[in-house]
């Protein structure tokens, strides 16, 4: 059962290699990938969850987090289930972890691409989120929508950890819009012991999508003894910087989750830390989420200082855009991001 995963190909060993991901899976017939939602059948790869939406909501776009992207709109967010990473911390472990964890079991609605163009629509969606669960495991199904989306004047967003192949980057790039995408840590130690990965493909990946002329955010959740010590922010900061100084960096606080619930919340004391460093290394757009205190929100102008997008609330939900054409109303600077 399930779609073709057409971004895939036959080896001449005859195993099947999945081309969406880093995992580089290579698999016999009646294996799944890491990911639990892609398997071989009858000689083909699978994508079983191809239409099965197993968490659907319609959200502020600031919730992705996505703070240069079409600002005060609604986005609709979904996802399905299964995970290329196996994050310790994960938040949505629930659906991210649940075929792993339950003998490739699957659930979800059904919602076609169709059905979800046409929700966004009748919502009064600017765009569409992939989200929730990594949507690189689900390429094909996120694809075809985004693809919809954009002929029906929506935008798209995938929020994502940067495991993308170039290859599957190169399909998306016309028809994704803007990506949040998680930098996890600056150590191949934390990726491999935490998430069941590793580093370089991540930062191959967010280099490649802002090539490819993708709206790129960054976000990183600080953990307490895990990835937080300032030489590690200023690492994550420098190489943000080293892409482009306007890509605005998310940094974001741990509470207990999943398998590390013994580990303590993250302190504020070490997201002002990471939100000076940031600043320090030159970056012009640092947010601090889940703090609740709007000057760390606030999109400020980097020429002449003005707010020029304020946003206070949980998850900034009361935004005022000062923006005009994406220009600061005082200085003329355009401010970069996608703002129609
Ligand atoms: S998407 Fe799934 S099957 Fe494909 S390479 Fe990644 S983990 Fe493996």
């Amino acid at each position: 059962m399930g779609a073709t995963a057409w971004l895939s190909k036959k080896l001449p060993s005859g195993k099947i290699l999945c081309e969406a991901c880093a995992q580089a899976c290579k698999l016999d017939e009646g294996e799944y990938g890491i990911c639990g939602v892609r398997k071989v059948e009858n000689g083909e790869l699978k994508l079983l969850v191809y239409g099965k939406a197993a968490a659907v909501n319609v959200d502020p776009v600031e919730k992705k987090p996505m703070f240069h992207f079409l600002p005060d709109t609604k986005v609709f967010s979904f996802g399905t289930v299964g995970c290329n990473l196996s994050c310790s911390f994960c938040q949505n472990f629930d659906i991210s972890q649940y075929p792993q964890e339950h003998d490739h079991k699957i659930f979800g609605h059904d919602l076609p691409p169709e059905m979800a163009v046409k929700l966004a629509l009748e919502h009064d969606c600017k765009s569409i989120a992939y989200t929730y669960n990594e949507p690189i495991v689900w390429f094909e199904y996120s694809y075809d929508t985004a693809k919809l989306a954009h002929e029906n004047g929506l935008k798209n967003i995938y929020v994502t950890s940067g495991y993308e192949t170039r290859k599957a980057m190169d399909y998306l790039a016309p028809v994704i819009d803007g990506m949040n995408i998680d930098l996890k840590a600056f150590t191949d130690r934390f990726y491999k012991e935490l998430c069941g990965a590793r580093l370089k493909p991540v930062l191959d990946a967010i280099e490649y999508a802002y090539k490819k002329d993708i709206w790129i955010e960054i976000t990183t959740l600080f953990i307490p003894g895990q990835n937080d010590s300032e030489e590690e922010m200023r690492q994550i900061a420098n190489f943000i910087a080293s892409i482009d100084t306007a890509i605005p960096w998310h940094v974001s606080g741990f509470y207990p989750t999943y398998k590390m619930l013994d580990t303590k919340p993250t302190p504020p004391e070490t997201l002002l830390k990471a939100y000076e460093i940031g600043k320090s290394e030159g970056l012009k757009f640092v947010y601090v989420g889940n703090f609740n205190a709007p000057e760390y929100e606030t999109t400020y102008c980097p020429s002449c200082g003005y707010a020029v997008i304020e946003r206070s609330g949980h998850i900034g939900s009361h935004v005022k855009n000062h923006l005009e054409d994406g220009r600061c109303p005082k200085c003329n600077t355009f401010i970069p991001g996608v703002w129609s």
